[in-house]
C-alpha cells in the first residue's frame, strides 16, 4: 500500500493538517507499506519556502517518516504540460478566457437559473465554449477547461461540475490535473483525504480514465473541526500546530486531541 500527504505550502499546518497525515501515514505502516509526502505548490503566488520548511519540522515532530526526494509539484509543469498537449490534439480542452466576475455574472443570467456550485465554485455556463477555437498551437494566453461533453461520463459531472479548468494560465496546470498525474507517478494505492475533497473525485476518477491513468481506492475521513463546529482552516493559527508545539504539547497529545490510538 501506498499513500501520501499532499499539503500545499500556503500556510501552517493545523491540527486538521495533521490528522489527515497521521491517518495516512497510520494506514500505511499498518499494512508494511509506505507513506509519501508530496508538496503541491502551483500556486507560485501563494507557496512561501518557510512554509515547506515548516511542513517537514511538523510531520517530522509528529514523529512521520517518508522517502526523499519528496516530490515538488512546482518541478512538474513540463509533464502536466504534456497531458495539456494530449489533451488540446485530442480537442478536449477548449481556451476560455472569462475570468471569476464574468463566469459568476454569466452563471447569474436570468435563463441560466440559479448558479450551481460545483467543487470548483460557480459551475461554468460554457459562455468561450462555442468561439473557443480548437486548433493550432497549445494556447498559452488564456485558461483551458474540459469539454464535459466530450467526457465519457455516466455520472451527473457535466451538471454538478461542469467545464473545469484543466490549465490555469499563470500555472500551466491545475489542482484536478497535476494531482491525477502525481498520485500516478507515484504508483498511490490509497487516497486519504478529508471528506471537503469527496466531490473532487468523480473529477479525478473521469481525468485518470481520459489520460489512461489507475484509479487508486479512495478514503475520505471526517475534518477536524473547531468548537463550534466549523472546520479549521489555514488562516486558523491558533489550532497551528507551532502553536502546540510552542506549548510544549507532545505528538502524542495531538494524537489524543483528534481522537488517534497513541504511539
Ligand atoms: N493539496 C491539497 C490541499 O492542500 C490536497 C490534495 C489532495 O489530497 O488531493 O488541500
Amino acid at each position: 500500500m501506498i499513500t501520501r500527504f499532499a499539503p500545499s505550502p500556503t500556510g501552517p499546518l493545523h491540527l486538521g493538517h495533521a490528522y489527515s497525515a497521521m491517518v495516512a501515514h497510520d494506514m500505511a505502516t499498518a499494512s508494511g507499506g509506505t507513506f509519501l509526502l508530496r508538496i503541491e505548490d502551483i500556486d507560485q503566488t501563494r507557496a512561501r519556502p518557510q512554509w515547506e520548511a515548516q511542513i517537514y519540522d511538523d510531520l517530522a515532530w509528529l514523529g512521520l517518516h517518508w522517502p526523499e526526494p519528496v516530490m515538488k509539484q512546482s518541478d512538474r509543469i513540463s509533464v502536466y504540460q504534456d497531458a495539456v498537449r494530449m489533451m488540446w490534439n485530442q480537442r478536449l480542452i477548449y481556451p476560455c478566457s472569462c475570468n471569476r466576475k464574468d463566469v459568476l455574472a454569466a452563471a447569474s443570467a436570468p435563463q441560466e437559473g440559479a448558479p450551481i456550485i460545483g467543487p470548483d465554485g460557480v459551475v461554468y455556463p460554457g459562455t468561450c465554449k462555442k468561439q473557443g477555437q480548437r486548433r493550432g498551437p497549445v494556447p498559452t494566453t488564456a485558461a483551458l477547461r474540459l469539454d464535459m461533453s466530450k467526457a465519457d461520463v455516466t455520472s451527473d459531472l457535466a451538471q454538478t461540475a461542469g467545464d473545469i479548468v484543466i490549465s490555469r494560465c499563470e500555472m500551466g496546470t491545475s489542482y484536478h490535473l497535476s494531482v491525477v498525474i502525481d498520485d500516478a507517478a507515484q504508483g498511490v494505492t490509497d487516497v486519504v483525504r478529508g471528506e471537503d475533497l469527496e466531490n473532487a473525485t468523480p473529477i479525478h476518477i473521469l481525468l485518470q480514465n481520459m489520460l489512461g491513468l489507475p484509479t487508486p481506492r479512495y478514503h475520505h475521513h471526517r475534518l477536524i473541526r473547531d468548537e463550534n463546529g466549523k472546520r479549521l482552516a489555514k488562516r486558523d493559527d491558533a489550532r497551528a500546530l507551532s502553536k502546540y508545539r510552542s506549548e510544549g504539547v507532545t505528538p502524542n497529545d495531538i494524537r489524543r486531541l483528534v481522537g488517534l490510538p497513541e504511539v
